[in-house]
């Protein structure tokens, strides 16, 4: 049922971390045989432990990634990091577009679409975050406002959406311990799928994912993988979802 499209599960720490509680928690990750090639697994952590995520991981079938990057290349931006910068320190991934970013730093689809050129011009492959809000699942909206985010995306061009991966959350399923149903979930990958024309980009889902619920949402179609928050805290939770 899965096609072609490998299997990819991403932790999101968010602001949660110390230098001795990561180095705990990768080495637990370390010493665990699920790590291995038929999934790619990787740990987006805050951007002063990077360096430190790339040194414990080194080697491994682990990669890192970063939870955000600047649209600009460089300059006169206090405060930004480029995509480059997160390339020359070898970490080749990051989460754009979080509805954190959307929510609490007012991020526009449009700055999104920009900092997904800005990742992949330097090497570095974005994971595109979309959801709705509750009150939009509400009122009916979900598909429009998902798709709205989507717009500037797909309008890149094929050529770049095949180089991306997406992440479906739902607003109202992060960190609330309120799961999609599978079917919700798989409904809505569906839409995406169709909507971005791309049989090949990964969509992840993302939303209170642990590793009770994980292999039902997975055993879903169009389900390529997940994006957890809370529950990639914990390695022995984060190493259940992997093996599932
Ligand atoms: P959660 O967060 O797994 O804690 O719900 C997911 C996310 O925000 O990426």
């Amino acid at each position: 049922v899965h096609s072609s499209r490998k299997r990819l599960v991403a932790g999101n720490w968010k602001l949660n971390g110390s230098l001795d509680g990561n180095s705990r928690l990768l080495q637990e990750l370390l010493v665990r045989p699920e790590m291995q090639a038929e999934c790619d697994v990787l740990v987006c952590v805050p951007y002063v432990y990077l360096p430190q995520a790339v040194r414990i991981l080194k080697g491994s079938a682990i990669a890192v990634g970063a939870q955000d990057v600047s649209v600009h290349a460089k300059g006169a931006y206090t405060g930004e990091v480029s995509a480059a910068m997160l390339a020359d320190i070898g970490c080749r991934w990051v989460i754009v577009g979080h509805s954190e970013r959307r929510q609490y730093h007012q991020e526009s689809s449009a700055q999104v679409a920009a900092k997904v050129l800005a990742a992949l011009d330097a090497g570095v492959t974005p994971i595109v975050c979309v959801g709705e809000q509750l009150a939009d699942r509400q009122a009916g909206q979900e598909v429009c406002v998902v798709q709205d985010q989507l717009e500037p995306i797909k309008a890149l061009g094929a050529q770049i959406v095949s180089r991306l991966v997406l992440a479906y959350e739902p607003v109202w399923a992060i960190g609330t311990g309120l799961t999609a149903s599978p079917q919700q979930a798989q409904q809505m990958h569906q839409q995406i799928r169709a909507y971005m024309e791309s049989d090949q980009v990964r969509i992840l889902y993302g939303g209170s994912v642990k590793a009770d619920n994980a292999a039902e949402l997975f055993a879903m179609p169009d389900i390529d993988g997940a994006l957890v928050g809370g529950a990639s805290l914990d390695a022995q939770e984060f190493l259940r979802i992997v093996a599932a």
